[in-house]
């Protein structure tokens, strides 16, 4: 077997991935087939650590008449949901994981202990991060880039619905052009709708690549980590 290009990736799972078709919820066999996937690349050897979103339960801006911090506080608690059935999923094929959140609840889960969670990694451990990065007004792509450079991953693995970035939304513009290579400042400057600003910021700074893929067939993740240039690369 070759190097492996990514020794310790951050996958960010958005809510929307874990509801399949549905669009809303959790739709369990989706959740087990990326668990499958995630299990194959621990296999090969890389070590995973998740960051879940919760848009598929709550998202702080639909919080209508609501002030945002309770709002953004339902979220990351959305998260937490998440977490755990993605924790279930991947036990239930004997992969041994760890929910660590932001937000203290001892009772669920691990609280968020960076040194313990690099532990859990090198120990062959998936650690999936819940409750974002526990403050109001940020994003769970903002969470898994602070992840990602806590924990020194070598990469984010950021699983979407759309294949990459395009220059425009290529649901609503069939003529949109997608992007095999972008740098940070042309993701920052174009305002493509990658990752917020402040998470491709933060990317920027600690120089930690993003590898935008769709999430559609959950072997793509395979895909990804064999090197095949499946969608795009921001670095
Ligand atoms: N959230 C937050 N702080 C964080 C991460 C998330 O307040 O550090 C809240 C925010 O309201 C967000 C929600 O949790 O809308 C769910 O996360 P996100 O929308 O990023 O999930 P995704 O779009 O990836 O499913």
């Amino acid at each position: 077997m070759g190097e492996l290009a990514y020794k310790r990736v951050l996958l960010k799972l958005s809510g929307e991935a874990l509801a399949g078709e549905k669009g809303f919820g959790i739709d369990t066999s989706m959740v087990l087939e990326i668990a499958k996937s995630v299990k194959t690349i621990m296999e090969m050897g890389v070590e995973v650590a998740i960051v879940v979103g919760g848009g598929n339960i709550f998202r702080g801006r639909s919080g209508e008449n609501m002030d945002r911090t309770t709002a953004d506080h339902m979220g990351m608690l959305a998260t937490v949901i998440n977490a755990l059935a993605l924790q279930t999923s991947l036990e239930n094929i004997d992969v041994v994981t760890r929910v660590q959140t932001a937000i203290e609840m001892k009772e669920i889960a691990e609280p968020y202990i960076r040194r313990r969670a690099m532990r859990h990694l090198e120990k062959g451990r998936v650690v999936i991060f819940g409750a974002g990065s526990g403050n109001p007004y940020f994003s769970t792509d903002t969470a898994a880039a602070l992840r990602a450079a806590e924990v020194d991953a070598d990469v984010i693995l950021l699983a979407k619905k759309v294949d990459g970035v395009y220059d425009c939304d290529p649901v609503t513009n069939p003529n949109a052009v997608k992007f095999d290579k972008l740098t940070y400042l042309d993701v920052l400057n174009r305002d493509l709708k990658v990752m917020d600003s402040t998470a491709t910021s933060l990317c920027k700074d600690n120089k930690i690549p993003i590898i935008v893929f769709s999430l559609e067939n959950p072997n793509n993740i395979i895909k990804v980590i064999n090197g095949e240039n499946i969608g795009t690369i921001v670095e």
